[in-house]
């Protein structure tokens, strides 16, 4: 008998999760989760579904913030879905940027989210991908799932996942 495949929700960080001002999130000073997220989350874990962050982070590779400071940004957001009994698995994060050099995981390609649907036998077609730029769209599209675009900031209990 084959191992059941999980389903997946894979959400972008900045933008759709916290509120971004238009640039970075530099420190956890300026990490501040929007509306609706927590009880947005809570409600796919109910259902079922595995939540995964997926994020570009390439300040760090421009030296706009450290390692460390995305470290504790990570860990915050880890622990208040945790308190909320969200069912979060992990974040994968590009630390890289074009401008310093290329690498395979950077949105729009789709390297972060083969490497989870992998990891943890999560089923393309079942999952979906929140994002509120197109290279989320795009990263979701190159591993097999499907993307829902959502405005930047926007509150997420007003999406549609049609499920
Ligand atoms: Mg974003
Ligand atoms: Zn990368």
């Amino acid at each position: 008998m084959s191992k059941e495949l999980k389903k997946a929700l894979f959400l972008d960080r900045d933008g759709v999760i916290n509120h971004d001002p238009g640039d970075y999130t530099r420190s956890l000073n300026e990490f501040t989760i929007l509306p609706g997220v927590i009880e947005f989350l809570q409600e796919h874990s109910k259902k079922g579904y595995a939540i995964i962050v997926v994020t570009n982070q390439g300040g760090i590779a421009k030296g706009e913030y450290s390692l460390n400071d995305f470290y504790e940004i990570d860990a915050y957001m880890g622990s208040a879905f945790a308190e909320a009994g969200i069912n979060y698995i992990e974040t994968y994060f590009c630390p890289h940027h074009d401008v310093v050099g290329k690498c395979l995981c950077r949105k729009p390609g789709s390297g972060m989210l083969e490497k989870a649907v992998h990891r943890h036998g999560i089923d393309p077609e079942q999952s979906v991908m929140i994002g509120d730029k197109w290279r989320d769209i795009e990263a979701g599209e190159g591993a097999g799932i499907r993307g829902v675009k959502v405005d930047v900031n926007q509150d997420l209990r007003t999406v549609d996942l049609g499920f």
